[in-house]
């Protein structure tokens, strides 16, 4: 029997219980619980013949593939901590990650590691590909049974979106949460299977792949975000639960056209980043069931969610805080009253007790009664629905009126040539701050600065209009896809 505060290794009470369900179906390859189990084992087996032990820390740089899958759960099964890498971050990133998380050991495949020379040169000694993993021999090893709460199962880097990007502690205790507050929240229907086309290195993924062990429901894994693909499984109702971000709905909805998904699918959970408003609306006409989401890898993926009966009456919300968390708006220390704006503090089981070696961060972030500080400003409604709205540090002020660029943003975007649009401030010496817009627009397309002026002007107050529109191929991003606004800031002279 388990201890309190340990739950049983969650592949191998899964395999147990129902050995011959799907676990996870990639390209032609399907697994169910109990070969993804065995293959495993195998898998630890070798890691633990290449001398990888209990306790030790391994950095995991791979893409999404059915190996990645069975390599991660090898390494719980082991009672390693794993550190997650983002395939698309370049080699000082990735050397930065792998040496602050004091990680022992790297593992990577053969065609990643082309790209990464440098890399391949500092950790020579210490790194194993796949392929060799494959060809190793096997020594027995106890497999651990019981998972404490407490005790690390991850350390997954955040975006670095709003500066460098900080080590994030995450419990088989906040994963486990996570799953339970998510499942409490969609519910679990009998034929549900989680298509993931988002990496397994985010949390987007990886709690995906901790939900299909722990709900006895089969990934549907992808490597690349391919539209048409993704369109067609969903049409053929092979799939009932997405996890996207805008963009990848953005290309969903273009590529689907007159057609309609499948009734047995019921869930796009979408998050990650700002959700335009004009989106949802559309996915609502088309009848796709869309919800919003609110998460960060701080709270092992969702916080909030909205929930199936409040998707159409309250769209453009993200839910209230699921079963187990807290989420409440602070405002000049105090709480907000609903509909007012202030910072998100969000509490729970979930939620990390910290960031790894940065004492500054967590005394910044963390209030003494355990309530992280997201640096996202929201409100709640009266009914305590919370509404995102931007982040603090991209808020504007200009001669003292805050101006949100979310707000100006989905203005802009409203205009059908226009693809892509960053609103930044700059500073300015009669206002303080002024918003200025860089924007992309659609490959053989043309727009008119004054039509995009002209927009703003008809929508929103005249300071919140910006005052120089510059036109970009495209917006600088980080590996999560995220646009760094504060490069832009940075390469803009003041107006
Ligand atoms: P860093 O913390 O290093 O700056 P990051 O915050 O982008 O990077 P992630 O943990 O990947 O790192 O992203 C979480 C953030 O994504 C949230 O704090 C929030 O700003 C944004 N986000 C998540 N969901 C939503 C949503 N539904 N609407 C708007 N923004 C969202
Ligand atoms: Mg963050």
């Amino acid at each position: 029997m388990n201890e309190p505060n340990q739950i049983p290794n969650w592949l191998m009470k899964r395999a147990y219980l129902t050995p011959d369900r799907p676990a996870i179906i990639f390209r032609n390859e399907r697994l169910t619980f109990r070969q993804l189990f065995e293959r495993a084992k195998t898998f630890a087996e070798k890691l633990h013949y290449t001398g990888v032990q209990k306790g030790d820390r391994v950095g995991v740089l791979l893409n999404n593939q059915l190996d990645t899958v069975v390599l991660l759960h090898s390494l719980q099964l082991l009672g390693c901590q794993t550190v997650l890498l983002n395939i698309r971050l370049q080699d000082e990133e990735l050397l930065f990650q792998l040496e602050d998380s004091e990680a022992m050991i790297l593992i990577s495949n053969e065609s990643l590691l082309i790209e990464h020379r440098k890399l391949q040169d500092v950790w020579i000694d210490r790194l194993i590909t796949l392929e060799q993993l494959r060809k190793r021999a096997q020594r027995s090893v106890p497999v651990v049974e019981q998972f404490s709460m407490d005790e690390l199962c991850t350390i997954m880097y955040t975006s670095g979106t709003t500066g460098h990007p900080k080590g994030v502690l995450q419990t088989y205790g906040n994963h486990w949460w996570s799953a339970a507050g998510s499942l409490l929240n969609l519910g679990l229907h009998e034929q549900d299977v989680w298509l993931c086309a988002v990496p397994l290195f985010h949390i987007s993924g990886f709690s995906i792949l901790v939900r299909s062990v722990l709900y006895g429901i089969p990934i549907r894994l992808y490597e690349k975000f391919d539209e048409k693909q993704i369109n067609r499984v969903l049409i053929s109702g092979k799939a009932t639960i997405i996890s996207v971000v805008t963009a990848m709905v953005q290309r969903l909805l273009h590529e689907l056209g007159d057609r309609s998904y499948h009734p047995n699918f019921r869930c796009m959970l979408i998050g990650g980043g700002k959700v335009p408003l004009p989106l949802l609306k559309t996915c609502k006409e088309k009848g796709i069931p869309v919800f919003q989401t609110y998460g960060m890898t701080e709270t092992a993926s969702q916080i909030a969610t909205l929930s199936p009966e409040h998707s159409l009456t309250k769209l453009g919300s993200a839910g209230k805080p699921l079963f187990f968390s807290e989420i409440k708006i602070i405002k000049e220390r105090k709480w907000a009253n609903s509909n007012e704006f202030g910072e998100i503090y969000v509490k729970g089981p979930n939620v990390t007790k910290g960031y790894w070696k940065r004492e500054d961060a967590n005394r910044e972030n963390f209030t003494e009664d355990g309530w992280l500080k997201t640096g996202d400003i929201g409100y709640m409604d009266e009914e305590g629905f919370l509404y995102i709205i931007d982040r603090r540090t991209d808020l504007i002020i200009s001669g003292g009126e805050n101006i949100y660029p979310a707000e100006i943003e989905q203005v802009i975007l409203t205009h059908p040539a226009v693809k892509e649009v960053a609103v930044v401030g700059i500073s300015d010496k009669q206002w303080g701050e002024v918003p200025v817009a860089f924007y992309v627009v659609k490959e053989g397309v043309h727009v008119e600065e004054k039509t995009l002026d002209d927009l703003c002007r008809t929508h929103l107050a005249k300071y919140k209009v910006p005052k120089r529109w510059i036109r970009k191929d495209e917006l600088p991003k980080n590996a999560s896809n995220k646009i760094l606004r504060r490069l832009l800031k940075k390469g803009t002279d003041p107006a």
